[in-house]
Formats: C-alpha cells, sequence, structure tokens
C-alpha cells in the first residue's frame, strides 16, 4: 500500500476520453461515480519502469456499500428488455473502436506487449461485446411437459445477481471483458478487480467505457488491490458468483473460499500445454509453430506450450530448429523499437524463469537458445532432452521457454502430453490427417489443434480447461449462458389450484 503522486505518463491522452488521467487518476470506480481513496497504486512499465497512472486502492471495508448499491440495481437492470441490454453492449464495443490508436498504446505499454499482442487483445474485448449483445437473442427458458393441463410449466434463466471478477495481468483486458460483457448482458452487476499491475487497461478503461456507453451506475464497479481485496470479494455477502481467472494455487483459495459461502465459482487456471511432434510432421512448419506457442508475449500465456513433446526419430532435428528460430528473435521494448519479444512483467518473475533454466542445465538438459537475459527481457530459450526430474518438466514456467522432451513412439508422447495435473491446451503436428485425430483425441484438455499449436482463443468457443486448469466452467459463445444465469422453475394457472386442506 502506498501513497504516490507521480504524473501519469501516457501521451497527451485525449482529454475526457478513456485514458485521461484527470477522470480515473488515483481513483476507484464504484457505484457509478470515480471515487478518490486514502490509498493509491502506481502502475509500472514492465519495459522502463516509468509510471504509467496512478489509481485509487480499495479496502476490504468497502465492499459492503458497493455490493448494496449493485444488487439494488441489478434488480432493475434484470427486467429490462434484452434489446436494451444488447443495445448497451454495442455502444461499449463502438467506444472502444473509437479509442483504437490510444488504447493499443496503452496496452502495449502496461503489459509490455508487442503491437499484434494488443491488437489481439482488443479486438477480442470488443467481440466479447458484439458477442454478448448477439447472446441475447438466443430463447431465455424453455417450456416444459406439464403434469396438469390446467397449468403451463416453465424453466427460466434468471441472472445470477451480482458477480465477482478477478482478472490476471497477461491479458488483462480481454480476460476481464469475458465475464464483464456476458455477465452484464445476461442481467448481472459486476465487481471487477483486475491485478494490480495492470488496472489501467484492466479496469479504468472498461469502467469508462461503460460510462460513456451510459450504463446505469452501480451496474459496474472496479475495485483496485491485491489479495486482501480479492479475497474480501469473493467472501462479500450478496455477492452470488466469482469468476477468477489466475493461477492454480490462488485458484485453489478462491475455491475454497468460495466453497465456504456456497457460491457459484468459475475457475479458468493455469497449464502446461504438450505441443506434440510425430515424425511425420513437416519440421520447419511445426518449429515455427511451436516458437509461436512458448514464445509469444514472452511465454506469458496460459495456453502456452508448455513442453515439446518429439518423437526420437525427429527431436534433435526439430530442437536445431527451433533452436535457430529462437536466436533469430529480436528482444527489446516492443513500444519502442521492433522486436518479437518483450519485457518479462517483473522481476520477480525473471528471477523465477531463470531459477527453472538454469536447474534444468544443472540437471543435465542441453541449453540450445537463451538461458540469459538484459534487464527485463528474457531471452527465448530452448531446452533439449528436458526429464520429469527437471522443474522445467512439470511447472507452468511463464516465460519465453520450449522444453522439449523426447519421446519413443505415439503411445509415449500421449503418456507424456497427460503426465500432468493441468490440462488447458494442446496440440499435434503429423503429416497424417488420421494420426492426428487418435492422438488428439487422446489428450487431456479442454482445448486441441492438429497442425497448429497451442494458442487460440475467439468469443465464440467454450474456452476452459480440464484437471487443475479449471473447475469445469467455460466462457464464450453460448456457454456464457450456463455460466451467468441459473434455471427457475415456474409454473403459470389462471385459476387457482383447488387443494382440499
Ligand atoms: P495470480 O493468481 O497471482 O493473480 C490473479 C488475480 O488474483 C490477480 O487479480 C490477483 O491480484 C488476484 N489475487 C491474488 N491473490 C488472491 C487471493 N488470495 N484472493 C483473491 N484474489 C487474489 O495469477 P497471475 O500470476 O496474475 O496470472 C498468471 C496465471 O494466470 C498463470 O498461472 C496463467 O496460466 C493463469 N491464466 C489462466 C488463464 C485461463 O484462461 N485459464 C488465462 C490467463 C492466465
Amino acid at each position: 500500500m502506498s501513497t504516490v503522486s507521480e504524473k501519469a505518463t501516457f501521451a497527451t491522452p485525449v482529454p475526457g476520453g478513456l485514458l485521461d488521467p484527470s477522470v480515473w487518476g488515483s481513483k476507484v470506480y464504484t457505484g457509478g461515480q470515480w471515487r478518490s481513496s486514502a490509498s493509491t497504486l502506481r502502475v509500472r512499465e514492465p519495459a522502463t519502469g516509468e509510471t504509467l497512472g496512478v489509481v485509487g486502492e480499495s479496502q476490504p471495508t468497502d465492499l459492503p456499500a458497493i455490493v448494496e448499491h449493485a444488487q439494488r440495481v441489478q434488480a432493475k437492470w434484470a427486467l429490462k428488455p434484452a434489446e436494451e441490454r444488447a443495445a448497451l453492449m454495442r455502444r461499449a464495443a463502438r467506444v472502444f473502436e473509437d479509442a483504437r490508436p490510444a488504447l493499443l498504446d496503452a496496452i502495449q505499454r502496461e503489459t509490455g506487449g508487442v503491437r499484434g499482442k494488443a491488437e489481439v487483445e482488443l479486438g477480442g474485448s470488443i467481440d466479447e461485446l458484439y458477442h454478448a449483445a448477439a447472446l441475447l437473442i438466443q430463447p431465455e427458458g424453455q417450456i416444459l411437459p406439464s403434469s396438469n393441463p390446467e397449468r403451463l410449466s416453465l424453466a427460466r434463466r434468471v441472472p445470477v445477481g451480482v458477480v465477482g471478477v478477478i482478472a490476471p495481468w497477461n491479458f488483462p483486458l480481454l480476460l476481464a471483458m469475458r465475464s464483464v460483457a456476458p455477465a452484464i448482458a445476461l442481467g448481472n452487476a459486476v465487481i471487477l478487480k483486475p491485478d494490480p499491475q495492470t488496472p489501467i487497461v484492466g479496469g479504468a478503461i472498461i469502467a469508462r467505457a461503460f460510462e460513456e456507453a451510459g450504463l446505469p451506475a452501480g451496474l459496474f464497479n472496479l475495485i483496485n488491490g491485491g489479495a486482501a481485496v480479492g479475497e474480501a470479494l469473493v467472501e462479500a455477502r450478496g455477492v452470488r458468483m466469482i469468476t477468477f481467472t489466475g493461477s492454480t494455487a490462488v485458484g485453489r483459495r478462491v475455491g475454497e473460499l468460495a466453497g465456504k459461502h456456497i457460491k457459484r465459482v468459475a475457475l479458468e487456471l493455469g497449464g502446461k500445454s504438450p505441443f506434440i511432434v510425430l515424425d511425420d510432421a513437416d519440421l520447419e512448419a511445426a518449429a515455427a509453430a511451436g516458437a509461436w506457442g512458448s514464445f509469444l508475449h514472452q511465454g506469458q500465456i496460459c495456453m502456452a506450450s508448455g513442453r515439446h513433446i518429439v518423437l526420437r526419430k525427429v527431436a534433435d532435428q526439430y530442437a536445431e530448429i527451433l533452436a535457430r528460430k529462437a536466436r533469430a528473435l529480436p528482444v527489446g521494448d516492443p513500444f519502442r523499437e521492433q522486436v518479437a519479444i518483450g519485457p518479462l512483467i517483473n522481476e520477480r518473475q525473471l528471477a523465477r524463469v531463470d531459477k527453472i533454466v538454469q536447474d534444468a542445465v544443472a540437471g543435465g538438459a542441453q541449453l540450445l537458445a537463451g538461458g540469459t537475459h538484459k534487464g527485463p527481457y528474457y531471452h527465448p530459450t530452448v531446452l533439449h532432452h528436458v526429464t520429469p526430474a527437471m522443474s522445467a518438466y512439470e511447472l507452468e514456467i511463464f516465460g519465453p521457454v520450449a522444453p522439449i522432451v523426447v519421446a519413443e513412439d505415439e503411445e509415449d508422447a500421449i503418456r507424456i502430453a497427460n503426465d500432468t495435473e493441468y490440462g488447458l491446451s494442446g496440440a499435434v503436428q503429423t503429416g497424417s490427417l488420421e494420426r492426428g485425430l487418435r492422438v488428439a483425441r487422446q489428450i487431456r484438455s479442454g482445448l486441441v489443434h492438429i497442425n497448429d499449436q497451442t494458442i487460440h482463443d475467439f468469443a465464440g468457443i467454450p474456452f476452459g480447461g480440464r484437471g487443475t486448469s479449471g473447475n469445469g466452467s467455460r466462457f464464450g459463445s453460448v456457454s456464457n449462458l450456463d455460466e451467468f444465469t441459473e434455471w427457475q422453475w415456474m409454473t403459470v394457472g389462471g385459476k387457482p389450484t383447488p387443494y382440499p386442506f
């Protein structure tokens, strides 16, 4: 907790625009108002350490009033016609579209990502808003068989109520929006807690967009802070559902607390996704896909290719091509230079990644590329002959590291792919569609791709993991109906039903 007064450094924001700190600086957004708080959080640019802005910090004691107000406005919002709710989502999408260039800059700077990553994140977030609007053409329920012909029997989808959303720093806008947009569209109110490292693009601009779009006050609330505020949100009386995207360790804690209070909880957690290369694959294409899968956004993606599982016959050749590609990737500040690999989010993460790499080398892995860093930039790293004795085999690294594990045959590759508690994504590279299908079907994951890599997402698919990558929740498309509404059985009769009592 700190009180900081540095000036925000986002380059000349449009006055009154989404990034204008005179609106949101040192504030949180609750009950439809930007409010000052007793303490603030400094937002640091990972590439330079410069201050990008200062936001208000929330306290656990703020929550009861926020929830109480959100409950009241949610009850009215749920009764609004679907088209009115849909129109609001479309307006918020247009607000983002109109601010596109400045938002892309801000996403790049706050998350340390390349331009393409920012484009995917902003475009995906806008898609989430349009998909949430489109969701409202779906039926709101079903007419059920009735045991009494005089009475109509219905199942209705009703909003859950107030939904708490906790999001991480790697794709802060998108991973918040994929819950926020469908939740509000389907008649819920939301309290969002972004990661304290990315509260501007992961929070302030969302609040501003809904404000500009005319969302009724109190339906979207932004609180800032870390674990204490996050746990208070999970435990807050009146918050009926939590969606959490983040690490498995914290997800376990969030799940425990939600269980204690009998709350619905959607957990989207970590991964160690297998990227299998069979011996009939096009190795040049496979290595290009594998490099993308492990190095995109410095490997700080839940679906990153966590293990390259390569059949022995082609393993050395594949490893050499992958290492050549890794060595060729330019590294630096992606906002100011033309690079492919930017900074890691913070020094703690850099030290953790380096320790995993050095431990693997000490344990006998062959370092074919990288393994060093300059400032916040970790060089794309290829580790060959990784074994289960090394932490690089087991742990989610969240850095630009490609561990290669040699498999004896197809069956062995499947065994290694499933030799993890995680189960988010997976991929198989092969010259044979039959082999691809056979292997892909046996990978225990929520997402799997044949002749592609592991990182794919889109608003129109049921996104989620198996094992410790999640608790079975699925975001996207019509899965959002199941996540953000509950069934209510209703019967209707024109006359009172007679009873003998
Ligand atoms: P994290 O778990 O440390 O933090 C995520 C969020 O939880 C942040 O907002 C943080 O402030 C909050 N938090 C921390 N402690 C809390 C507590 N005790 N109670 C409530 N909230 C708390 O995760 P991270 O390091 O920011 O993100 C990286 C992780 O997220 C990786 O494991 C990655 O795989 C995962 N992730 C998963 C998905 C997915 O869709 N499955 C997507 C992106 C990232």
